[in-house]
């Protein structure tokens, strides 16, 4: 892959790729941030001299386990678990778990270190880490994923607490999984810990508006960001990758919000709804009845659905990529520009490539990083965290407000930064600068460690 690092920064990356090797999405991810942070080290060389951007780039702790269960019909079954503590300068470490057979060390990596800038961003105080498994959820009984969890649990309370690592839910884990794997901590320790874990239920601990903040928090933040041009959501045609959590509460965000999703997906492929997204019956069939996405034409015959369909080549105003990594590629970034699509607002983590990026960058569209935008969902997990810490439940209205107010402040950083490292409009680049300096401030503070 050809770089645009300067020479310091390159050594940097070679070292990178040395220590890690075959783990491409971190690299990627690495590569992503080192490609912005060339003015931060000309005005801060003090950085450089105490080898900050090294120390961020190391984890400070990775956990690898064996998860052994028993299927339905006693069958056991090895998977394999990670929790990757990665930098714990601003406060614990916080980051979800996923459960998908794609995880490997390579994407609980990237998923970490992304981390490590989003939760700088909240200015909340939270480190960054990130977890998973190669479980494959799908399928499985509530009894299987009860005993997975808890298998997975009886290694990992050893490593997690609420001053140490928080994890929370990701691909895969909602709030079922964290109930399984809060109820196993809760047995082992003997403690009622709330602040443990969070994506927790309503009832034992969690926060009201932390399933919808993620989604939520990425049409606040888009919202932010067609003010700045004098324009809003009212009127705009959006296409929202995924069906999971994350893409269902930006549906419903952006809906209220006067625009229209007309398309949605999942793994297996694409709905097509020029009248609008059924969110009602989206939810009826994701989260309620836990099928697939097609059965959505069963109910409005005036929707399409596209096996294996490529959900950017349908003309949009906006595009939101709400489902995985590497989602969106130059292909489709091309496609959308050609289109005259005008944003692109990444729900999921690093759903586009590089080259997407670059492209979409090149042709002016307006390009918003996932560690920017979908940093409500962390925030809110901050929220809960404080809540847990006060013994206090907060209303949904207030807890909403404490989450715009978040994500209008994190639109605002990432806008200011990049305009006072001149380049203005470049989310990318004011995030990740934005990110890196309260990180690198504080590992300063802290010495060598
Ligand atoms: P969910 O498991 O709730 O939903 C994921 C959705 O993406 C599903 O529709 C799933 O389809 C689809 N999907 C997953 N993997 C693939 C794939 N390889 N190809 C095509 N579609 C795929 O996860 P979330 O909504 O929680 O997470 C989505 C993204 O948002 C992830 O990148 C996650 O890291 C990120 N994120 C999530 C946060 C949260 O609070 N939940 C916070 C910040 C970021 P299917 O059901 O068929 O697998």
């Amino acid at each position: 892959m050809t770089t645009r690092l300067d020479d310091k920064l390159n050594l940097i990356y070679q070292d990178v790729l040395h220590r890690n090797p075959g783990e491409t999405e971190f690299h990627q991810a690495v590569l992503e941030v080192l490609e912005t942070l060339g003015p931060v080290v000309g005005k801060y060389p003090e950085f450089a001299d105490k080898k900050i951007i090294q120390r961020i780039c190391e984890p400070e702790r990775q956990i690898i386990f064996r998860v052994p269960w028993q299927d339905d019909n006693g069958e056991i079954h090895i998977n394999r678990a990670f929790r990757v503590e990665f930098n714990s300068a601003l406060g614990p470490y916080k980051g979800g778990m996923r459960f998908h057979p794609s995880v490997y060390l390579g994407i609980v990596k990237f998923l970490g270190f992304e981390q490590i800038f989003k939760n700088a961003l909240t200015g909340l105080p939270i480190g960054g880490g990130k977890g998973g498994s190669d479980f494959n959820p799908k399928g499985r009984s509530d009894d299987e994923i009860m005993r997975f969890c808890q298998s997975l649990m009886t290694e990992l309370y050893r490593h997690i607490g609420e001053n140490t690592d928080v994890p929370a839910g990701d691909i895969g884990v909602g709030s079922r999984e964290i109930g399984y794997l809060f109820g196993q901590y809760k047995r082992i320790t003997n403690r009622y810990e709330s602040g443990v874990l969070t994506g927790k239920g309503l009832g034992w601990g969690g926060s009201r508006a932390r399933t919808e903040a993620t989604g939520y928090g990425v049409v606040f933040f888009t919202e932010e960001v067609l003010k700045t041009r004098n324009d809003s959501l009212d009127g705009k045609t959006l296409v929202v990758s995924g069906s999971g959590n994350v893409a269902t509460y930006a549906i419903e965000k952006a809906h209220e919000k006067g625009a229209k999703v007309i398309a949605c997906s999942d793994s297996g492929g694409i709905i097509i709804h020029e009248r609008g997204i059924d969110l009602e019956l989206l939810k009826q069939i994701k989260q309620k009845e836990r099928r697939r996405i097609s059965a959505y034409t069963e109910y409005h015959k005036d929707a399409r659905y596209v096996e294996n369909g490529d959900i950017w080549s349908i003309p949009c105003d906006i595009a939101m990529p709400c489902a995985t990594q590497n989602e969106l590629n130059g292909k489709d970034a091309k496609t959308l520009i050609e289109n005259g699509c005008i944003a692109v607002i990444e729900g999921a983590n690093m759903p586009s490539t590089p080259e997407a990026i670059q492209l979409l960058q090149e042709a002016n569209l307006i390009y918003a990083p996932g560690k920017a935008a979908n940093a409500g969902g962390v925030a809110t997990s901050g929220l809960e965290m404080q809540q847990n810490a006060i013994r206090d439940s907060w209303s949904f209205d207030y807890t909403e407000r404490r989450l715009e107010e978040i994500m209008v402040d994190i639109h605002r950083n990432c806008y200011e930064t990049a305009a006072e490292f001149g380049c203005e409009h470049n989310y990318m680049l004011g995030a990740n600068i934005a990110g890196f300096l309260r990180v690198a401030d504080a590992m300063t503070a802290l010495g060598v460690i």
